[in-house]
């Protein structure tokens, strides 16, 4: 018979009011529990799976399963009759010693096994030579797509979405549990534990934790500490059970480790019904606080219940899907039509070589829309009176091809001009003798 020590550690965390969390910690049997539901249901969701379990358990594999299917049940009922308590439930992992002695026990060396079984996202490891190693495969989104090769375990463990679990107890009338058996050895360390653990502290930690305090209850204690100090933004419950004599089996364990662990995986098969689980009749526990924090609803069977903000989106091309990317490319197409519009409405004139010429567009171009040369004048650019030439060479706009035409010829004109006034002013003061002089001018002109 092996020798157990156990301690554990529970909080709300940081941000919650209220700890929707629940554990057992009963030898042989333990367990973690983690509600969820608005209005306190997580909260009697997880304590009432929790007490079911406590009192059904029978110490075989079949029993725990057994046993967690009742706690199903029970939430189940308790979801139904009260409708305030409607689309609560609670996760759970279990662990219990099974003696070599009772009927189920399946040690590889006719000893005790501990059974590990589990629904939900609620983790156990094993803490085994200074190794951490995860046994239960978590019932949630972000494992399905890591499982389906959507997801990286990397990127599972910030996904916006990780909270969503895909079974859960209280759901449905009946629920699958997975469960392994493991063959336990001296120094080997049980952990049972909420998400609020992981999802705040890295397994590299976690292990750390484990080898550095060999007081249960200081190991439980500091892994939820660390989970506060993370963040806290979810209830952190830990249990930890060391497995402090085999009866012997470590010394030989070195001939035994190929079959240490026969840690095949069970799921049990819902079979509601008469032959289904037998609900547990337990009075109803005293109800908490009446606040929650809900974690997103779940759904026993992926296929049937998952709540549609956590279902991975079929690929397929619905009237929604069509009329949304007509949307878009109507946005685009009037986006793209409006920078064309006002890239080519327009013109310029400018310079083309060394002639004045006049173009389509805008000076230096809209993104991709340059400008084109709508046509050439006579016109060089040495002719442009010096006053204008800067604008023309960087391009002086006009609402239309005529008015271009106008500014040309205008600069035609006004360099003309330009160019002959000085013989105009030269020829004046003879022509108009009669004038009286311009002090100003007459030097220039009247001199000669
Ligand atoms: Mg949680």
């Amino acid at each position: 018979m092996i020798a157990l020590r156990h301690g554990s550690a529970s909080d709300t965390g940081v941000v919650r009011t209220i700890n929707q969390d629940c554990s057992l910690v009963e030898e042989p049997l333990f367990a973690v529990a983690d509600g969820m539901g608005g209005h306190a249901a997580g909260e009697v969701a997880s304590q009432v799976a929790v007490e079911a379990l406590r009192r059904n358990a029978e110490p075989t594999a079949d029993g725990l399963v057994h046993a967690i299917r009742v706690a199903n049940r029970a939430v189940w009922e308790k979801s139904a009759a009260e409708p305030a308590m409607r689309g609560m439930g609670t996760t759970m992992c279990a662990i219990v010693v099974v003696p070599a002695a009772l009927p189920g026990a399946e040690g590889a060396d006719g000893s005790d096994t501990v059974v590990v079984a589990n629904v939900g996202d609620s983790r156990v490891y094993l803490f085994h030579d200074a190794e951490l190693e995860q046994i239960t495969e978590d019932h949630s989104l972000v494992e399905d797509l890591v499982r389906e090769g959507r997801l990286t375990a990397e990127e599972a463990k910030t996904h916006p979405q990780r909270n969503v679990v895909t079974r859960v107890l209280g759901i449905e009338e009946d629920v699958e549990v997975d469960s392994w058996q493991v063959v336990p050895y001296a120094g080997d360390r049980f952990l049972l534990c909420s998400d609020g653990l992981f999802n705040e502290v890295d397994e590299d930690t976690i292990a750390g934790v484990l080898r550095g305090h060999d007081d249960p209850s200081e190991a439980a204690s500091e892994l939820v500490r660390l989970a506060n100090a993370g963040g806290g933004r979810d209830n952190t419950t830990v249990v930890v059970v060391d497995v402090v004599d085999d009866g012997g089996r470590a010394g030989t364990a070195s001939a035994e480790l190929g079959t240490r662990r026969s840690t095949t995986k069970s799921t049990s098969t819902p079979s509601p019904g008469p032959d289904g689980p037998t609900p547990d009749r337990t009075a109803p526990l005293a109800m908490g606080a009446t606040e929650g924090a809900a974690r997103p609803t779940d759904a026993n069977r992926a296929a049937k219940r998952r709540p549609a903000h956590a279902a991975p989106k079929p690929r397929r091309l619905t009237w929604r899907v069509a009329l949304f990317a007509l949307a878009v490319l109507a946005v685009l197409g009037a986006a793209g039509g409006a920078t064309t519009w006002f890239a080519r409405s327009t013109y310029f004139v400018g310079v083309e070589g060394e002639e004045v010429a006049i173009f389509r567009g805008r000076p230096g171009g809209v993104l991709w829309l340059q400008p084109t040369l709508a046509e050439r004048t006579d016109l060089e650019l040495g002719d442009v009176p010096p006053a204008r030439r800067g604008d023309v060479e960087a391009g002086k706009q006009e609402a239309s091809l005529a008015d271009a035409r106008r500014y040309v010829e205008r600069l035609e004109t006004s360099g003309t001009t330009t160019t002959t006034a000085p013989v105009t002013t030269a020829t004046a003061p003879t022509t108009t003798a009669p004038a009286p002089p311009d002090p100003g001018a007459a030097p220039a002109t009247s001199t000669p």
